[in-house]
Formats: C-alpha cells, sequence, structure tokens
C-alpha cells in the first residue's frame, strides 16, 4: 500500500487527500506533513514552520531504541550540528583529527608528571581562573526546561569569547563543547535536545585550552527541588573531594587520596566509581598522575612542588559499576540510580596546596549551604 495515497492534508479545517510533502519536513526526516494543495502550504505556513524548529518534540527521537537503559534517562536526538570555533583560536592537537586522537597523549601522556613552574605556572593559573568564569556562567544557564544543548551553546561561546578552544570538542571524536551528565549519568554525557527537568541533578564539566595550557573542572548542580536523597548524594561527593584536597602536599602518595574519599562515602551509604580517575592536566589534557578515587588502589607517585592533577571523585547512590551508552560516551550507573561529581584543578606547593579552580569573588553561592 502506498503510504502517500493515505495521506490527509494536514491544514487545519481541510480533509482533502494530501500527496505534497512539506519539502522541510522531508530534508529534516520529520514524518507526516502532507498537503493536499500548494494553496493549504502556503495558509499553513505560519503555524506548520515551527515543527521545523530543532528542539520541537516532534522531531526529537531515541536513536538506541533497543538498549537496555538502566534507568529513566534517555538520550533525545537530533544533536545539533558541529559548534564552530573561530580560525584564530590555537587549538590542541587533536582538534582537526579526523580520529580525534591526541597524538602528544598517546607518546608522553603515561610518561610525563604533569609539572609547571614559573611563567607555565601563572599561564595555568589564569587559565584554570578561565575555567572556573566559563563554569559560573553555564551555571547561570541552569533552570527547568532548558536543554542540555543550550547549555552547551551557552559554554561554547564563553570559551571562545575567552580566545580558549572547548577541550572536549573532537577529543576522540567527542561531539560537543562540555560534558553534561544528568541523574543517573556518571560522566561523560553528551548535551542534547531533552529538557531539564525539576528535580534533577546536572554535572557540567568544563574544560578549555588556552596558551598551550588545559584546565579542567567540574560541578553537580540542582535543578529546580531536589529530593532529600540526592542533595545528600551531591553534598557528600563535594565533602569527598574536600577531603583528598585536604592531604595534597609534598610527599603525600597519590594513592592515598583514593582512601579518603571512599572512607567518606562509604560512611554516607554510598559507593565510589573505579572506572574514571582524576589526571594530570596542562599542556596535555590527560597525563599522569593517575588519581584513582577508591581506595586501595595502586596508583604510582609522590606529590612534588609544581605537580596539577585534578581530583574528581563519581560517587553512586547504589552500585558502584558503571557502563557505557551506544554513544560511546555516556557512562550511566549499571542500576540507574543517581550518581554525583566534583572536580578542581590541584596545584602542590613547597608548603601544601592551591586549588587553581577554586570559586571567584563572584561564583553563584554554593547549593549545598
Ligand atoms: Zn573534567
Ligand atoms: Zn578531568
Amino acid at each position: 500500500m502506498n503510504a502517500i495515497e493515505q495521506q490527509v492534508c494536514k491544514t487545519e479545517g481541510c480533509d482533502k487527500k494530501a500527496s505534497l510533502q512539506c519539502p522541510t519536513c522531508k530534508k529534516l526526516e520529520i514524518a507526516g506533513s502532507y498537503f493536499c494543495s500548494q494553496e493549504c502550504f502556503r495558509k499553513s505556513w505560519a503555524t506548520h514552520k515551527s515543527d521545523h524548529v530543532v528542539d520541537n518534540p516532534k522531531r526529537t527521537y531515541d536513536p538506541f531504541p533497543s538498549y537496555p537503559y538502566t534507568g529513566t534517562l534517555r538520550p533525545v536526538y537530533p544533536l545539533t550540528p558541529k559548534r564552530h570555533v573561530p580560525a584564530d583560536i590555537p587549538r590542541p592537537d587533536y582538534a582537526e583529527r579526523s580520529d580525534g586522537m591526541s597524538i602528544q597523549e598517546r607518546t608522553y601522556g603515561n610518561a610525563q608528571m604533569s609539572s609547571v613552574s614559573g611563567e607555565d605556572l601563572e599561564t595555568m593559573r589564569r587559565v584554570c581562573r578561565l575555567g572556573r568564569e566559563v563554569l559560573d556562567i553555564a551555571a547561570r544557564a541552569i533552570k527547568v526546561g532548558v536543554t542540555t544543548d543550550e547549555i552547551d551553546r551557552v559554554v561554547h561561546e564563553a570559551t571562545v569569547a575567552r580566545k580558549a578552544y572547548p577541550s572536549p570538542l573532537n577529543y576522540y571524536n567527542f561531539p560537543k563543547s562540555v560534558c553534561t551528565s544528568v541523574n543517573e549519568v556518571v560522566c561523560h554525557g553528551i548535551p542534547d535536545q531533552r529538557k531539564l527537568e525539576d528535580g534533577d541533578i546536572l554535572n557540567i564539566d568544563i574544560s578549555l585550552y588556552k596558551d598551550g595550557f588545559h584546565a579542567d573542572l567540574n560541578k553537580t548542580y540542582f535543578v529546580g527541588n531536589v529530593s532529600e536523597e540526592s542533595k545528600k548524594l551531591v553534598k557528600t561527593t563535594r565533602e569527598c573531594l574536600q577531603k583528598a584536597i585536604d592531604i595534597c602536599k609534598p610527599g603525600t602518595k597519590y594513592r592515598e587520596l583514593g582512601a579518603q574519599i571512599e572512607k567518606h562515602a562509604r560512611a554516607n551509604g554510598f559507593s565510589v566509581v573505579r572506572t574514571y580517575c582524576g589526571h594530570g592536566v596542562g599542556k596535555m589534557f590527560h597525563s599522569a598522575p593517575n588519581v584513582p578515587h577508591y581506595a586501595s588502589n595502586r596508583a604510582i607517585g609522590v606529590m612534588k612542588p609544581g605537580h596539577v592533577f585534578t581530583i574528581e571523585p563519581m560517587i553512586n547512590a547504589g552500585s558502584y559499576d558503571d557502563q557505557t551508552w551506544r554513544d560511546g560516551w555516556t557512562a550511566v550507573t549499571v542500576d540507574g540510580k543517581r550518581s554525583a561529581q566534583f572536580e578542581h584543578v590541584v596545584l602542590i606547593t613547597e608548603t601544601g596546596h592551591e586549588i587553581l579552580t577554586r570559586r571567584l569573588p563572584d561564583s553563584p553561592p554554593s547549593q549545598l549551604a
């Protein structure tokens, strides 16, 4: 049977048979949208054209309908096109590669401890401060009904306005300029057309590259009214990060951080993700040291003045285990329960540490107070 012969004109009040499909709908692969005549098409245009808007629910779809999702969250496609970075902004080595691979990281990442001094330290401080500014701008855009793609747009524009490159963009082909991880997403969520809902928790993970250095920080935010259980999870996660930072000083072993984090997570009935770790950051997006967040790990290395690395514990309400969506990025909890994360860049100083991504005087007030 020919589907076209069965169509009825979409114009209100007209029920004639229709075989003319709206050419824009056809291009955008929107089903239906047939009209009986050019005249009816013209008459309907004023109302019909909103069907073409990218976040119109009629246009969106789940790209992996047969995937056994662990929770209630779904990807909402289509993703918007890759955003443009002006040509005058210097890029990291993976930005223009078709596979998004960082040759620098592949060659030196495991061997070279990220360490800065002198002018490089000043640059790293400045770039981390810019990262914080962008995170704060993104935070101000959070609202019920806003899509994570809109957060991505805000982050992208704030980043390029600072003549910086958004580090996630094309990193191993990641399609967007920021990671947005909602509810059961552990990390690496891809901004899409899903609207933030009242009661969601949202992690925004900012990284940017400027003057040869990467900054990397993240924070989990409440959207509207969040349950007490979720508040406790987010608050505990923030405390876990702080407890790890508190012992950072010359002589501390990297493997000691996990014990601080796991002890506090467990005491509150939560678990620590094992798949993803903190990392050295600076000239490379990810390098040595490797910084596991769980206890009894075998991380190598001792903190020395000049070392710069992230601590970014992901704490789960249920099982610590994660799995990845078919997009190859989105890590979710296996039981669909929620996960929270906080990340800072820490510099080891002669006497202790400095948090390079710390709050600024005008940062939005903490939601955890
Ligand atoms: Zn990050
Ligand atoms: Zn990181």
